[in-house]
């Protein structure tokens, strides 16, 4: 117990309603009208709001929020009868790649507590890994189910973009913003996309396409399949122990008859600045609603209007929520949008070009989740830069819009890392079908870091 709570992996957990979930699933599956994942326990990002439920989405300025409704994605998962552990700790707003941005304090990795789970879903993938709960969801603007499932040894999938609802999602990056899963596998990341995969019509970015049953083609064949390795994920910003771990990985699926192509990405080295301009200018926008005003925390003492308004985000907001809000109110601002916001506009067609290109060539694009394994606590607080580094391998797939997936590829001494799948619009069952071939022929994704067997 004491080793669980060290993790720091939920802000809040709710006894009576998990039991009250946990009744009402007994009485479905006793009486008929039970579903495939009734009854099964599963831990929720705090970025979806869960009505009654403080959904804090690590922040201070939300830390007395108790929403009034629940996200699509919650209502789905109720109504499926799975049963709510609780609200999982997670960068503040989600911004961040080690979960040390968060108002409640970092979460620990399982494999090594001085080390970080990944952000921004860090408490997520450290209940999952830890074997807290069989599923957690998540959300990647820019690789946060990925990365953190990469760093602790766990399946992430970050479906396309529209294919899962945001409506009471916390929104960070609205564009870049998609709601997904961490598993312990790719045959139970397919199971839980069946259950918040869909069109939602209070969602005005959610896709009219129909839901395919991600379980069916899980033993499809890969015999023939095209992998392409982008040179740029290869390249010396890749630790020589990752690398190492993914050629292995690509060996296996090379074994059951996949075919390895090299390709190009050559707009990859712009991905990092791209991003750093759009999500936070988009987060500038979307942040602007914390007034103290309309809900959540409120400064107590101030001298009028504009004063209250002030010290409650000054109060309210950390450090790197200040940051992007500074960097993308400055972006957006008349006199430099042109150069700033709308330049990355057009970078952003152009990385999204390379992919169309890419596809061209290969069924699918795979390499690393990240460039290293987990890193200690501390050890990238003080350096923006080299922290927004972490994300070179997943932010493209975002400022694209397609969908991707993370699977453990083996371990770096004790700490695991990730293989990424990156696919066409809508290829999430294909994607899973390779990850669970994969873990068919692999033991990693069965590891459990010692103490939490
Ligand atoms: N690490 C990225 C950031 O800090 C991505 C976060 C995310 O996907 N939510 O913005």
């Amino acid at each position: 117990m004491e080793r669980h709570r060290a993790l720091n992996a939920f802000i809040t957990v709710d006894p009576e309603l998990s039991l009250n979930q946990a009744r009402a699933a007994d009485r479905m599956l006793k009486n008929g009208g039970s579903r495939p994942l009734t009854g099964i326990p599963i831990a929720h990002k705090d970025i979806f709001c869960t009505k009654g439920v403080l959904t804090t989405c690590g922040s201070k300025i939300l830390s007395n929020f108790v929403p009034p409704y629940d996200a699509t994605l919650i209502k789905r998962c109720y109504e499926e009868g799975m049963v709510t552990l609780g609200k999982t700790n997670m960068d503040e707003f989600a911004m961040g790649s080690s979960n040390e941005t968060s108002y409640f304090g970092p979460v620990r990795n399982p494999w090594d507590q001085f080390r970080v789970p990944g952000g921004s879903s860090g408490g997520s993938a450290a209940s999952v890994t830890a074997r807290l709960c069989a599923a957690a969801t998540g959300t990647d603007t820019g690789g946060s189910i990925r990365q953190p499932a990469a760093l602790c040894g766990i399946t992430g999938l970050k479906p396309t973009y529209g294919r899962v609802s945001r409506y009471g999602m916390v929104a960070f990056a609205s564009s870049l913003d998609q709601g997904g899963v961490l598993t312990q596998s790719a045959e139970d990341a397919a199971l839980l996309l069946n259950v918040i995969a869909g069109f939602d019509p209070l969602d005005s970015t959610s896709v009219e396409e129909p839901v395919p049953d991600y379980g069916s083609k899980l033993k499809d064949d890969i015999d023939g399949l095209k992998i392409g390795l982008p040179k740029q994920y290869f390249d010396e910003g890749l630790s020589p122990e990752v690398e190492v771990l993914i050629r292995d990985a690509l060996r296996v699926l090379e074994d059951h008859g996949a075919v390895l192509i090299d390709i190009d990405l050559p707009n990859s080295e712009l991905c990092v600045p791209c991003y750093y301009v759009i999500a936070p200018s988009e987060a500038s926008s979307n942040l602007s609603r914390f007034d103290g005003v309309r809900y959540g925390y409120r400064s107590e003492d101030y001298e009028d209007l504009v004063d209250m308004y002030m010290r409650t985000r000054a109060e309210g907001f950390g450090d790197e929520v200040k940051r992007r809000i500074m960097i993308g109110t400055y972006a957006l601002s008349a006199g430099y949008y042109d150069a700033y916001y709308l330049k990355a506009q057009k970078l952003r067609r152009l990385i999204t070009h390379d992919f169309e290109r890419a596809f061209e060539l290969c069924d699918v694009i795979a390499g690393p989740t990240t460039p290293t394994a987990a890193f200690e606590i501390g050890a990238k607080t003080s350096d923006p830069i080299s922290m927004y580094l972490n994300d070179i391998y997943t932010i493209s797939v975002n400022l694209s819009g397609l969908p991707a997936l993370s699977v453990p590829a083996g371990f770096a001494g004790d700490l695991p890392a990730g293989l990424q799948l990156i696919g066409p619009y809508f290829s999430e069952s294909r994607l899973l079908n390779i990850g669970h071939r994969f873990q068919m022929d692999t033991e990693w994704h069965r590891r459990i870091p010692g103490g939490f067997e």
